[in-house]
């Protein structure tokens, strides 16, 4: 089956194996926080062995010679706040005609002095993490008292300080009954984007209940739904993109939107009505979600210059010390096999989603043991036919 060209997901502008639409990088893996999902295992301190200013400037060099449009760089952690340099690597960065944004934790670092600065130095947008509803719910996930109120008025100072402002949250077996109020407060906290993310088992995330594939379905329909009030993206669920076009589908054949939504969809509606009664929501158009993936218009540099497909796939693509960035995207063998979905195993192999989806190749690893295998976290039985 061939699908139909869509507007319901964007696909990537330019050729996909020459330059990544995306890249991440951890600039310390030190933080003051000990958040139960942590993909980074962060530790109080920065390692020696972190990339310097000067490597870093060349790394940033390097990532604005993919050709224009450069990819978007994120600085993430640990929290990048605890590099006192991270000013002049914004600066850096944007003076080479990339667009940066950042990632930090919420801790006392975080101020609007810091904030002012490093948006004069030409930082756009800053994402912070909020995964309950509830204070008990986020400061039990962050590992401190305090932390969901701290960024409640964190939220207020980034956007103070003329940020665009991004939300993430993680959800969990334990806390997705609260994305209907996690909606409603990302919603009066003014963001322009919500990241929702569905937990992959690393790290310190190991410890906590993953969704289930039937539970995931459900979320995504929901999120689906959603999507008219706020811009939503998921991480490490690309098959939103699948739920997303087989909803178009539907629609244009004037079907009803049943496949894929059990117990949980139905929940989250009901508790959705409540929780938006009398806030004051706008519709709009859904903004479609883009087609990248796991070294496919995706990359992650650790704070030691190790690149990875992803931050949550621990395969090691290259050493930034070593080779350079644009060398090691292009030509790394992990990073060229998770460009190709015609040799990933299972139902990911035979979809024929799997070009615009391909499944989370973290979540396979974890599971599997392979990055190429069938995503265990989609409950989608393709149709057959490559
Ligand atoms: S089977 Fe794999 S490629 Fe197909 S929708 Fe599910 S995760 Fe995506």
């Amino acid at each position: 089956m061939t699908l139909a060209p869509s507007r319901a997901v964007r696909r990537q502008r330019h050729d996909v194996h020459d330059r990544p639409f995306i890249v991440i990088w951890e600039v310390t893996r030190a933080c003051q926080l000990a958040c139960l999902h942590c993909r980074a295992d962060a530790i109080t301190r920065r390692n020696p062995g972190e990339l310097t200013l000067e490597e870093g400037r060349s790394l940033l060099d390097g990532i604005a010679s993919f050709p224009s449009p450069h990819p978007l760089v994120v600085l993430t952690g640990g929290d990048p706040f605890e590099r006192p340099d991270l000013e002049q690597l914004v600066r850096h960065g944007t003076g080479a005609g990339l667009s940066m944004s950042l990632s930090p934790s919420v801790t006392p670092n975080l101020t609007p002095d810091r904030l002012a600065s490093l948006r004069e130095a030409g930082a756009k947008a800053v994402s912070l993490s909020l995964d309950g509803a509830r204070a008990a719910t986020h400061d039990a996930f962050r590992g401190f008292e305090g932390t969901y109120a701290a960024t409640r008025a964190a939220a207020q100072q980034v956007r103070d300080a003329g940020f665009r402002l991004q939300v993430n949250s993680t959800v969990t077996r334990s806390t997705v009954e609260e994305l209907p109020s996690l909606l409603r407060d990302v919603i009066e906290l003014g963001a322009q984007l919500w990241s929702v993310f569905f937990l992959v088992p690393t790290g310190r995330g190991q410890q906590l209940q993953t969704l289930d594939a039937e539970q995931i379905e459900d979320v995504l329909h929901w999120l689906a739904d959603v999507s008219r009030f706020i811009a939503v993206k998921t991480t490490e669920a690309p098959h939103f993109r699948r739920v997303v076009l087989q909803r178009e589908v539907a629609a244009v054949a004037g079907e009803g939107l049943s496949p894929g939504r059990g117990d949980l969809y139905r929940r989250l509606t009901a508790l959705t009505a409540r929780a938006l009664a009398g806030v004051p929501v706008r519709e709009r158009p859904a903004r479609p979600p883009i087609d990248v993936n796991s070294g496919r218009g995706f990359m992650f540099v650790d704070h030691t210059g190790k690149v990875y497909p992803s931050g949550f796939l621990p395969q090691v693509a290259g050493d930034v010390r070593v080779t350079p960035v644009t060398q090691i995207y292009r030509q790394a063998p992990v990073m060229r096999a998770l460009r190709t979905p015609d040799g990933f195993g299972g139902r990911c192999g035979t979809c024929e989603f799997r070009e615009v989806c391909g499944g989370s190749r973290s979540r396979a690893y974890a599971v599997n043991g392979d990055p190429l295998a069938e995503d265990p976290g989609c409950a989608y039985v393709p149709t057959g036919g490559r």
